[in-house]
């Protein structure tokens, strides 16, 4: 009798373990959307540990649900037009064009500056293919707001939708004007949106990224992730939605004591050209200074200086001709530039730019949606490895890259890989 009953038990559980797993609502067995969304928000400059910083419950919840990356390599230099841009074509800025925030190209004759509107928009920039100009080409809609390189028509493709570049409009109206883009009608509606804010790039910056001030911008910034998760979670197309919220690079705190001055090694008359912003500069050499230039540079302790040939490989940096002659960056910590001595001694600040190997310079990157495994913390990458993500999540065919989608695989549903 006592057997029996055991048997029955024992018939009982196995069954509604059946009906548990076999069940369609289970996430684990149901079928991934054939049909699946990308947003990607950047928040500039969010450092791959401010969320430890700050209390960030919106961003964390995107974690448990979804993954996380221990931190996100930007390129070098760890600017923002070049890492926006990489993470867009999953190339090296030497391979993609975009070398700086500012640059000179010498077959064109022409300056690409970040505040120059028409340079912004002209075409012959920008190398690569951005993941929209693939979607498109592919047949997928996509909308961009503000993402660099999305107001060009690059290879002959703008996104379907997308604005000029307007830094003060409101942070709230973002976040509804990309609920609005996905309540459109299926035929108009974008499955690729990439979207953007200046913040915490700029209060890093002005305060530091260990300041109070950081922290309650982070919280604010949060507050809108977590608005935007609540209106996503309406819509009829929600379970196909994938939310990445990711960054160009990190921040470290500079101050006034630290600061390298280059009339203090060099002359100016000994160059052609001058570029560049702490804590990345480069010169173009007037004939017969190389040496002078180079050697006199090399006297600078916590400055690091190298000819244009001789970049180190891991930088992936120095074979566009956009680059010029001589590059310098400092240590961590260190800013450069010429000496009008602006700084104070007691100026503290944020700056990035340096060799992104500095995990100060890594960024955030956070993910959740149907093609995102649970509660996965993935190792550092580097961010030219997410336009092959983002292509395989759409099913797309994907442009050649420097990023390989087996860097960043396991952070997919097993399922994911072999559905497509
Ligand atoms: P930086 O910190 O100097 O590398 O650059 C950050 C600044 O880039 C932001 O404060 C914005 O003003 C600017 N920025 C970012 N994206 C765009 C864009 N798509 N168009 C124009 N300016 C942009
Ligand atoms: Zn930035
Ligand atoms: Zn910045």
């Amino acid at each position: 009798m006592k057997s029996k009953k055991m048997i029955l038990r024992i018939t009982l559980a196995l069954l509604s373990v059946i009906v548990i797993f076999g069940c369609s609502s289970n996430p684990y067995v149901k079928d991934i959307p054939k049909e699946q969304y990308i947003v990607m928000l950047s928040l500039d400059g969010c450092r791959w540990d401010y969320p430890q910083m700050a209390d960030m419950p919106n961003l964390e919840a995107i974690a448990r649900e979804g993954v996380k990356l221990e931190s996100l390599q930007p390129a070098f230099p760890s600017k923002t037009f070049p890492n926006h841009y990489s993470i867009a074509t999953g190339l090296y800025p030497d391979h993609h064009g975009i070398v700086q925030n500012t640059f000179y190209d010498p077959d064109m004759d022409a300056y690409y500056k970040i505040r120059d509107r028409d340079a912004v928009a002209n075409k012959d920039f920008y190398g690569g293919e951005p993941i929209w100009v693939t979607a498109e080409k592919q047949g997928l809609k996509s909308a961009s707001f503000y993402w660099v390189g999305s107001e060009a028509p690059v290879n002959g493709t703008y996104p379907s939708r997308w604005k000029k570049y307007d830094h003060h409009f409101s942070y709230e109206a973002r976040v509804d004007t990309v609920i609005a883009w996905l309540s459109l009608p299926k035929k108009d509606r974008p499955r690729l949106i990439t979207w953007y804010y200046p913040e915490p790039d700029e209060v890093g910056h002005n305060t530091s990224p260990e300041s109070e001030k950081t922290r309650l911008k982070l919280e604010y910034l949060d507050s809108l992730i977590g608005d935007f998760r609540h209106k996503l979670a309406k819509l009829p197309i929600a379970d196909q939605i994938n939310i990445i919220v990711t960054a160009d690079h990190g921040m470290t705190r500079i101050t006034g004591d630290k600061w390298i001055y280059f009339e203090d090694y060099i002359q100016p008359a000994w160059l052609d050209t001058s570029l560049g912003s702490t804590p990345v500069w480069m010169f173009d050499v007037k004939e017969g200074y190389e040496d002078s230039v180079y050697l006199n540079l090399k006297r600078a302790e916590h400055l690091n200086v190298w000819k244009k040939d001789s970049i180190p490989d891991t930088l992936h940096y120095g074979k566009n001709s956009r680059v010029m002659d001589i590059v310098v960056t400092p240590d961590l910590h260190w800013s450069i530039g010429w000496g009008d001595r602006k700084y104070p001694l007691d100026m503290v600040g944020g700056a990035h730019g340096y060799d992104p190997r500095y995990k100060d310079m890594h960024a955030i990157f956070y993910a959740s949606g149907p093609a995102f495994k649970h509660g996965y913390v993935h190792p550092t990458v580097e961010n030219i490895n997410i336009y092959p993500l983002l292509a395989k999540i759409l099913n797309l065919q994907p442009a050649e890259t420097d990023g390989k989608l087996e860097n960043v695989s396991r952070m997919l549903k097993p399922k994911m890989l072999i559905n497509n």
